[in-house]
């Protein structure tokens, strides 16, 4: 399979995940391309981040793929919308690439994390290098819209450590608000399951002045969210926290733990107010 000369020159280490690459993958031919993501032999990569400690547990290598199918309002980083934007990497390069950090990240109870862009556009390759990092023994995530979630097998699912489930909205109007048009049952779909698979997940809501932090609607997504999000799921959601991108924490960024339900009557999520930044 060729892969742009030029592209296999650049480091898949970024400065930072706000480097801005584009066109790395342009001269990848479409057949390649297409075998790419039927296959997983090679993927599309933004870049690398070492020492990430707020995409996961502990300290934790990051890749960011390149491809999204959805154009959120806030999105920070847009040059990952498009996977020609990103490096061809072979599936064997992008393993290497964290097999050197397997080590540390084991000793500083981390892990490695796969996020984007959209990391599920990419399914074959994403549940290959994730089954691999956890053959490794490291602690393995992925940061996911959901939407297609529906790509993963079960055994798949398991191979991943913590699902951090990117919620955008809890109701289809603001959902298609927030993303550019696309709706959110798939995205409720695939928590549920992960819900019945009894897979750890963090649900992630990020506050958006205007957009997303409206507490009357605030209020209502918490009542409409999916029943495993806040109730049912044993060990299964985590915590649901959110994020503010105003820049001023105070207020808004908070984050409410899900508690194991009790097997009485009183089985119902309960909510801390603890200050979380992500
Ligand atoms: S899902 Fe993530 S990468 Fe995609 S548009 Fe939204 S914020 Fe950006």
């Amino acid at each position: 399979m060729a892969t742009a000369p030029a592209a296999a020159q650049v480091n898949l280490e970024a400065k930072s995940p706000y480097e801005m690459r584009v066109h790395l993958g342009d001269d990848v031919p479409e057949t390649d391309v297409r075998t790419a993501l039927r296959t997983g032999d090679m993927g599309f990569l933004h870049s690398y981040t070492t020492g990430s400690a707020v995409d996961g547990p502990g300290i934790r290598v990051v890749a960011w793929t390149t491809a999204c199918m959805f154009r959120c309002r806030y999105c920070h980083n847009p040059d990952t919308w498009t996977l020609s934007n990103g490096i061809p990497v072979t599936l064997e390069r992008a393993i290497d690439g964290v097999r050197k950090y397997a080590p540390g990240l084991k000793l500083m109870h981390g892990g490695f994390t796969l996020s984007g862009g959209e990391p599920l556009m990419q399914h074959r390759f994403a549940a290959r290098l994730l089954a691999a990092v956890n053959a490794m023994g490291v602690h393995t995530a992925i940061e996911t819209n959901g939407y297609y979630g529906e790509n993963l097998s079960d055994d798949e699912i398991r191979n991943i450590d913590l699902v951090i489930l990117d919620m955008k909205a809890f109701t289809r109007t603001q959902h298609e608000r927030v993303t550019g048009g696309m709706h959110n049952e798939d995205v409720l779909e695939f928590c549920n399951r992960l819900s019945e698979l009894k897979r750890p997940m963090w649900l992630r809501y990020v506050l958006v002045p205007g957009l997303t932090d409206i507490q009357r609607k605030w209020k209502r997504s918490r009542s409409s969210a999916p029943r495993s999000a806040w109730s049912s799921a044993p060990r299964s959601c985590r915590s649901i926290s959110s994020a503010s991108t105003s820049g001023n924490d105070s207020g808004w960024t908070t984050s409410w733990r899900i508690r194991r339900p009790r097997p009485a009557k009183r089985s119902r999520a309960r909510s801390t107010s603890s200050a979380r930044r992500d």
